[in-house]
C-alpha cells in the first residue's frame, strides 16, 4: 500500500533515513512491537512552526532516561522534524509530527534488556492535521471510567492498550474523552489532562506518577497566571468535576477543549464557560508568537 500526501508518496524518517512510508519497515523482533517498549511524543506544528519543540524533548529525553534507553548523541528532533514537514510539503499546514523510540531489535524474546544494550528504532512522521476549531467553540462530551492503567502513567510509553479501551468506551457512548477515575480522583483523559474551574479558580491535579505532565497543561497553567487567573495544582475528586462551573481538557492537538457533558450530565449551563474561553483566546495568541 502506498500512502500519499496529494500526489506524493508521504516521506517519513526511521532510523537515520528518509523514505516512503510504504519501505520504512519494521522487524517483528522490534521490542516496541513485542513489548511495547517505547517511548513516544506528538507535537504540533503551526504552519511550520513546531509549538514547545523543547519542553517535548526533554519530557522525551526524560522518558528515555527512565526506561534506559539511550540514543545516538546526534538525534535532532527538530531538523528531522523540520526536513519532513518540507519533504511533506506540509511548511504552510497544519500538522503533527509523530516521534515512537523503541529499544530496539532484540535478538531473542527475553523480558530483561539484552546485553550488549540494542541500536534504538526511531521513528519520526509529519502528517497533516485538521484543527478541531469546531469541537472547541461548541465544547465535547466526556465519561468517567476507571483508571485501569499502570502506575508510571508519567511516562509517555508507547503501552496505551487502558488508553485504547477507555476511548473507545467514550465513542461508543457518544462522547469523545473518558477521564480516568482511581480512588475517587479524576485524574486525566485518556489522552488529555484535566482542568475544573471552581469560582473563579482553575484547578488541575498536581503532577505525580498517575497522571502524564501535559506539555499544554503547564502552558495553561503559563497563561492562567498571565492573565491573572488563580490556578490551583489540587486534587480533583470525582464529585468537583459534577459541581463545577467548566470544566476543560488540554492537549497537544486539542489545545484548550471544553467539556460540556460527563456522563451524560450537563456541566454547569452546558455550554463551555467565560474562563475556558479566554484561555483559548490565549492560547491562540501564544501559538503566533513561537519563534
Ligand atoms: N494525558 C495523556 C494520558 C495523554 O495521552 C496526553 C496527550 N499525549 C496528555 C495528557 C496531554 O499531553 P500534551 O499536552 O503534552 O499533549
Amino acid at each position: 500500500m502506498v500512502y500519499k500526501t496529494g500526489s506524493e508518496p508521504m516521506i517519513v524518517y526511521l532510523n537515520g533515513e528518509f523514505l516512503p512510508k510504504a519501505k520504512a519497515v519494521i522487524s517483528v523482533d522490534d521490542r516496541g512491537f513485542l513489548f511495547g517498549d517505547g517511548i513516544y511524543e506528538v507535537v504540533r506544528s503551526y504552519h511550520g512552526r513546531l509549538f514547545e519543540l523543547d519542553t517535548h524533548v526533554r519530557r522525551m529525553q526524560n522518558g528515555l532516561q527512565s526506561l534506559r534507553i539511550t540514543i545516538p548523541d546526534d538525534f535532532n528532533l527538530a531538523d528531522i522534524a523540520h526536513e519532513l514537514l518540507e519533504q511533506n510539503n506540509l511548511q504552510n499546514a497544519e500538522a503533527t509530527i509523530y516521534c515512537q523510540i523503541t529499544r530496539g531489535i532484540a535478538p531473542s524474546r527475553t523480558h530483561a534488556f539484552p546485553v550488549p544494550p540494542l541500536a534504538p528504532t526511531i521513528y519520526v512522521a509529519a502528517s497533516p492535521f485538521t484543527p478541531l476549531t469546531e469541537k472547541r467553540k461548541t465544547g465535547v462530551a466526556a465519561i468517567t471510567t476507571p483508571d485501569q492503567r499502570w502506575s508510571r502513567c508519567d511516562l509517555k510509553t508507547i503501552g496505551l492498550l487502558a488508553n485504547c479501551l477507555a476511548k473507545q468506551q467514550a465513542f461508543e457512548s457518544g462522547a469523545v474523552e473518558a477521564i480516568f477515575v482511581r480512588d475517587g480522583v479524576a485524574l486525566e483523559g485518556s489522552s488529555s489532562n484535566l482542568f475544573v474551574v471552581k469560582e473563579g479558580i482553575v484547578i488541575t491535579n498536581p503532577k505525580t506518577n498517575y497522571i502524564l505532565p501535559g506539555i499544554t497543561r503547564q502552558v495553561v497553567l503559563d497563561l492562567c497566571r498571565g492573565l491573572g487567573i488563580a490556578t490551583k495544582e489540587d486534587t480533583v475528586f470525582l464529585e468537583l468535576l459534577f459541581t463545577a462551573d467548566e470544566v476543560f481538557v488540554t492537549h497537544t492537538t486539542g489545545e484548550v477543549m471544553p467539556v460540556t457533558k460527563l456522563d451524560a450530565r450537563e456541566i454547569s449551563s452546558g455550554a463551555p464557560g467565560p474562563i475556558t474561553g479566554k484561555l483559548q483566546a490565549a492560547f491562540t495568541e501564544n501559538v503566533k508568537n513561537i519563534s
